[in-house]
């Protein structure tokens, strides 16, 4: 996939959260209850998609967030920020993995496991 058409598609992904957004804080009732028949179901499939491509594999490791010189334990990123968005999202920040959550200052995995 070249650059523009990663950049055209991260547009289209971006102007439809958007339009979600713009939704959920702007249209009436009506179109409310529209929206959650279908983008609900949409979303709720997406979020199963994703997840599904990031299953652990036989040694509990992530195929997609895994490289060849370093694998990425279960649970990665994704199901980190899965379970924080769809699970903990009331409560305090949940346990991330990885260096992304250490840079930013959250509590990793590993920190947890250390406790
Ligand atoms: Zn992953």
């Amino acid at each position: 996939m070249d650059e523009i058409l990663a950049a055209t598609m991260c547009d289209a992904v971006y102007g439809r959260l958007d339009y979600l957004d713009r939704l959920v804080t702007d249209a009436d009732e009506p179109s409310r209850a529209a929206l959650a028949d279908t983008e609900i179901s949409r979303l709720t499939r997406a979020w199963r998609d994703l997840l599904a491509a990031h299953q652990p594999d036989e040694h509990g490791r992530c195929p997609q967030c895994s490289g060849w010189r370093r694998p990425r334990q279960h649970p990665c990123s994704v199901w980190t920020t899965a379970h924080q968005h769809l699970i903990a999202a009331d409560g305090p920040p949940a346990a991330t993995s990885g260096r992304h959550a250490a840079a930013a200052g959250r509590p990793t995995v590993a920190m947890l496991g250390a406790s």
